[in-house]
């Protein structure tokens, strides 16, 4: 089966489409599951402009479930997509203990003061060496694994979205990065919209893949689509990419668990 975990809704507030629309288009697409997992509110402080609050994480689920009803024949799963911060623990444990969520994942989009995967602030990684760059955000990535907050580790590489890649290979920053993945029983979100951006590639990378792959990491598949249209893109490259290193399986889950099925 084909499942498209990474869906957004314009509660976040840089996404269109109402949840129905998304879910027709997956039936249009032939997936058979999809999953919500819109920007979770997180602290005020934190990035308040590019995700929903905390008031309306109730009409969140609530559009869900309402896609859910409407569409009884696809299996609709309610999901969050919710930040790593240091500071932010308790916060993203609170909020994601209030609902029934099938799965949570776990995203790292800022290293420290730094929104590095918001184009406007892209200038930045011209003014420091990209490996180090890289080497900060897998170690945050470490950290974000280590909290066990988190089912699913999104978008796993995106610090190449904007295409800066190191000049020479890194496995030494992704290998630990994976194992505390690994040990947390995490998977990793497979996310087609790297396609969409300057990096051109699908996250995670191949030799990503091919790292997690031999550490047994499970995966998951994700369009990250913002609007209905791109729910499933890429899904034909991603799952060739998937079956190219070895991967039969995808990751399903249910209230926080998780058991293979077989992909495509
Ligand atoms: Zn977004
Ligand atoms: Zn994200």
């Amino acid at each position: 089966m084909l499942i498209d975990y990474h869906l957004h809704t314009p509660l976040c507030r840089h996404a269109d489409g109402a949840p129905e629309e998304y879910a027709a288009r997956a039936v249009e697409r032939g997936i058979a599951e999809i999953g919500f997992s819109d920007h979770s509110p997180m602290p005020a402080h934190y990035d308040p402009d590019w995700r929903m609050a905390l008031e309306d994480l109730p009409e969140y689920v609530a559009s869900v479930l309402r896609a859910r009803e409407k569409f009884p024949r696809l299996s609709v799963k309610l999901g969050l997509e919710a930040d790593y911060f240091p500071g932010t623990e308790d916060f993203v444990y609170n909020v994601t203990s209030e609902y029934d969520f099938d799965y949570v994942i776990g995203s790292v989009h800022y290293i420290d003061d730094w929104g590095f995967d918001n184009a406007e602030n892209k200038a930045r990684f011209e003014e420091s060496d990209v490996y180090d760059i890289y080497a900060q955000y897998f170690d945050r990535v470490a950290r974000l694994a280590k909290t066990r907050l988190f089912d699913i580790l999104g978008h796993p590489d995106v610090v190449k979205k904007f295409g800066h890649r190191p000049d020479r290979a890194y496995d030494e920053l992704m290998r630990p990065a994976l194992e505390a993945v690994k040990a947390a029983g995490m998977a990793l979100d497979v996310n087609t919209s790297g396609l969409r951006f300057p990096c051109r590639e699908i996250y995670p990378s191949r030799r990503m893949l091919e790292i997690a792959r031999e550490m047994e990491i499970p995966v998951t598949l994700g369009a990250d689509a913002h609007r209905p249209a791109h729910v499933g893109e890429g899904f034909g490259e991603a799952v060739a990419l998937l079956r190219s290193v070895g991967y039969e399986n995808l990751r399903r889950y249910a209230r926080r668990t998780s058991e293979p099925v077989p992909m495509g």
